[in-house]
C-alpha cells in the first residue's frame, strides 16, 4: 500500500452528515468562523457540545441559538452567570473545570471535535480526542507543540484522524491530497504574513506598544496569536506543527514572507513543481474545508480576485529582528523537551506583554533564557509534559 503524506488516513471513515460536533473553545475568534460555517449549513451539523473559557455572556448567547446538549466554562462563577442567562425552556448540562474540556472531547456521540482552545489548555482535551479515536478539526497548535509525538502515536493506535484548521497547514493538506510518499516530497513552504512589524528593525520593536502589536494588518484573531505573529513566533509555532502532521524533518520546512496573505503556503515536490493553495484571509475557508470534509461547501466569503489583488510578494523573514522563530526551529531541533519549555515561556511572556508588565523583545529575551536554562528530559507521557510546563511557567513569572 503506498503511504500517503497527509495526517489524514486515506483509509479512514469520515463520520456521515449530519456530523455531530463538539466544539471546544467556542467564544474564541475560531469558535465563531466555525459556527458562523455550521449556522450557514444547518443540514450537515448537529452542535453536542460547546465549550467556553470564563465568557459566560457569549456561550449562553451561542448555547441559545445552537442548543448543545452539553456545555462547559472554566469556573463556577463562570458556570452561575452562564446559568443564569438561559431561558427557561432550555437547560443544557453544565459542566465545570479543566476535566470537562476532555469530556466534551470524548463524548460518545460526538464525532467530530473542533479543538479551538487557546495554548497548552488545549493539549489535554486533544489527546482525549485522539485516543478517543475521534475526527479532530485542530486548530490548537500549541497542543502539538508540547506533545505533537504522543498524539501522533494516540491517532496511529486509535484511528483517529486530525485534520489542520490553521489555514497554512490546510493548504499544505490541500497541496499532499493524492499524493504518496513516492512522488518525493522536497519541502513544506509556509508563508508568514509577517505581522504588523514587517520591515522594522529593533530600534522600533523597543518600543511597541500593545495596541500596536495587536493590530494584525490582514486577520482578525484572538489576543495571543496575534501578539505571536506580531513576534513571528506564531510561524515558529507552525514550523513544529507542520514537522508533527506531515512527518517532516526541520530541515524540510521553509519559511517565506508574504504580506498579502493570500498564498497560504506551498508544497515542493522532487521534480521542482510547488503547489500553492490561495484564498482570502478567512477563517472560514480552512474551517468549512475541515469540517465538511472531503465535500466542499458554499460560504458567505468575499471571493478572491487576482486582477484586484494585482501584485503578490514573497520576501525572507528577518530572523535577527524577529528571534522567535530562530527559537523555535532551534528548540525543535534540540529535543523532545524544549518546545515545551520555549511555549511555556512564550505563553508567560506574551501574557506579561498584553498585561503591559513587560516589553515587546522580553518576549523573545524571556523565552531563550527559558531554553538555555533547560537540560532536556524525556517527555514520553502527557504528565511529563504537563508537569514541564507548569514548572517552565513558575519560573519564567518568578523572573519577571
Ligand atoms: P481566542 O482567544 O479568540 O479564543 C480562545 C478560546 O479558548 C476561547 O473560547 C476561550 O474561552 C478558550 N479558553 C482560553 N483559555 C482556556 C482554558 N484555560 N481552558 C479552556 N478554554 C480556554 O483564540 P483564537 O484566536 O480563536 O485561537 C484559538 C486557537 O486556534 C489557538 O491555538 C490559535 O493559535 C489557533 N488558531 C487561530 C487562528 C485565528 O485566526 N484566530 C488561526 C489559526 C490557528
Ligand atoms: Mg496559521
Amino acid at each position: 500500500m503506498k503511504t500517503y503524506i497527509s495526517p489524514w488516513p486515506q483509509t479512514a471513515a469520515l463520520p456521515p452528515f449530519p456530523r455531530t460536533v463538539s466544539v471546544l473553545g467556542a467564544t474564541g475568534s475560531i469558535g465563531a468562523s466555525a459556527l458562523k460555517v455550521m449556522a450557514r449549513h444547518k443540514d450537515k451539523f448537529t452542535v453536542t457540545a460547546l465549550a467556553g473559557g470564563r465568557n459566560a455572556k457569549r456561550l449562553a448567547k451561542l448555547a441559545v441559538e445552537f442548543r448543545p446538549e452539553f456545555t462547559a466554562l472554566l469556573t463556577d462563577e463562570a458556570a452561575r452567570e452562564f446559568k443564569s442567562l438561559l431561558p427557561s425552556d432550555y437547560s443544557p448540562k453544565i459542566l465545570v473545570g479543566p476535566e470537562a474540556y476532555v469530556t466534551l472531547a470524548t463524548l460518545p456521540q460526538a464525532d467530530l471535535i473542533l479543538s479551538s482552545i487557546v495554548g497548552a489548555a488545549g493539549f489535554p482535551p486533544t489527546l482525549a480526542a485522539a485516543r478517543a479515536g475521534k475526527v479532530i478539526a485542530l486548530a490548537n497548535k500549541e497542543s502539538l507543540v508540547l506533545g505533537g509525538h504522543i498524539i501522533r502515536k494516540a491517532c496511529h493506535e486509535s484511528g483517529a484522524v486530525i485534520l489542520p484548521v490553521d489555514s497554512e497547514h490546510n493548504a499544505l493538506f490541500q497541496g499532499l491530497l493524492g499524493h504518496s510518499s513516492e512522488d518525493g516530497l522536497h519541502k513544506l513552504i509556509l508563508t508568514a504574513s509577517g505581522g504588523p512589524f514587517r520591515g522594522r528593525n529593533r530600534a522600533f520593536l523597543k518600543t511597541v506598544t500593545r495596541d500596536q502589536a495587536l493590530a494584525h494588518p490582514n486577520w482578525s484573531m484572538g489576543a495571543k496569536i496575534s501578539i505571536d505573529s506580531a513576534s513571528l513566533m506564531n510561524k515558529g509555532l507552525e514550523v513544529i506543527e507542520a514537522c508533527h502532521l506531515y512527518g517532516v524533518s526541520v530541515d524540510q520546512v521553509d519559511v517565506v514572507v508574504h504580506p498579502q496573505s493570500i498564498v497560504h503556503s506551498l508544497v515542493e515536490f522532487a521534480d521542482g513543481s510547488q503547489i500553492a493553495h490561495l484564498g482570502q484571509p478567512d477563517m472560514q475557508i480552512p474551517i468549512a474545508h475541515c469540517m465538511c470534509f472531503p465535500e466542499r461547501v458554499t460560504l458567505d466569503v468575499k471571493r478572491l480576485n487576482l486582477a484586484e489583488v494585482a501584485t503578490l510578494t514573497f520576501e525572507k523573514p528577518d530572523k535577527s529582528a524577529f528571534p522567535c522563530l530562530r527559537l523555535a526551529f532551534e528548540a525543535f531541533q534540540a529535543g523532545p523537551s524544549h518546545p515545551t519549555v520555549l511555549n511555556a515561556a512564550n505563553e508567560v511572556a506574551v501574557d506579561l506583554f498584553l498585561k503591559e508588565r513587560i516589553h515587546f523583545l522580553d518576549i523573545p529575551a524571556m523565552i531563550e533564557r527559558a531554553l538555555s536554562d533547560h537540560a532536556p528530559i524525556p517527555v514520553d507521557t502527557p504528565e511529563a509534559i504537563l508537569d514541564l510546563d507548569r514548572e517552565v511557567r513558575a519560573q519564567v513569572r518568578g523572573r519577571a
